[in-house]
């Protein structure tokens, strides 16, 4: 087991955090302006392949969301951000096994990622099994996520991962989550499709979304949007825009 020692982010580094969360702020503004919406979209930055430190940084510039796609790295740097006062809501993005849903909930409590019924089970497990633990404790948070790709491109390429749900699966899976009192669904979650324009893609998940909400009036949320897409997101309905390079800066790969 390494230590790993905490080293405050910069003054330079939080400075460039700073001016990139206000230059995000500014965009979300204008696109919801420009949607004629009137609440802005909650924004969650996503933290991956970033310390602690940017955290930390992040949380006393008013971060209240962050956002991490892989457990192993996101636990430790959620006892390093409480070790050093920030206490953001965690939230999972990532591709998650069912037998790591409860080393998830030690941190996050919220997971946008759910997409088939042994994870909500798992999940439900081990939410159930938290609130026995400390009474009082909220539910947690669930999206289902939706595989966006139109049916082309999904029979071109079947074996490519699959990052989300059918939309024929959907109804299902809310039925499921809305059946177990430790979870409690939030809407629906959506990466666009590669490649193609993310405007048709987030209206169909706008779609798809107000078709669960006849059936789950509570599942208004809507998890879309990224760096390069946010305008669109807004457009379509967003309620929560999960933004990591824009403000973070370009991710360097591990290996
Ligand atoms: C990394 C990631 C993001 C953030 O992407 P950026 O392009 O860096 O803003 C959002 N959603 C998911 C699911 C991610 O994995």
């Amino acid at each position: 087991m390494t230590e790993t020692v905490f080293t405050p982010a910069t003054a330079e580094r939080v400075q460039e955090l700073s001016q990139n969360l206000s230059a995000v702020r500014e965009r979300i503004t204008r696109a919801t302006a420009a949607a004629g919406r009137e609440r802005e979209p909650e924004l969650i930055v996503v933290t991956k392949f970033f310390p602690a430190s940017d955290v930390v940084a992040l949380h006393g510039l008013g971060v209240q969301d962050v956002g991490e796609n892989r457990e192993q790295e996101a636990g430790p740097k959620a006892l390093g951000a409480a070790a050093n006062g920030a206490h953001p809501r965690w939230h999972f993005i990532g591709q998650l096994q069912s037998n790591k849903a409860a080393r998830v909930l030690r941190f996050a409590s919220e997971v946008h990622s759910v997409d088939r019924a042994g994870l909500v089970t798992a999940l439900g497990k081990a939410a159930a099994r938290r609130a026995e633990a400390e009474p009082g404790a909220e539910p947690a948070g669930i999206y289902l996520q939706v595989d966006l790709r139109g049916e082309s491109s999904l029979s071109e390429d079947p074996n490519a991962p699959r990052g989300g749900a059918r939309p024929e699966e959907l109804a299902a899976l809310a039925d499921l989550v809305a059946g177990n009192d430790a979870l409690c669904l939030r809407g629906l979650m959506a990466v666009a499709p590669l490649g193609e324009d993310p405007r048709p893609a987030f209206e169909r998940l706008a779609a798809l979304s107000e078709r669960l909400r006849r059936d789950h009036p509570e599942a208004r949320e809507l998890s879309a949007g990224m760096s390069g897409d946010l305008e669109a997101a807004v457009a379509a309905g967003a309620t929560r825009l999960r933004i990591g390079s824009d403000v973070l800066g370009r991710r360097q790969s591990l290996l």
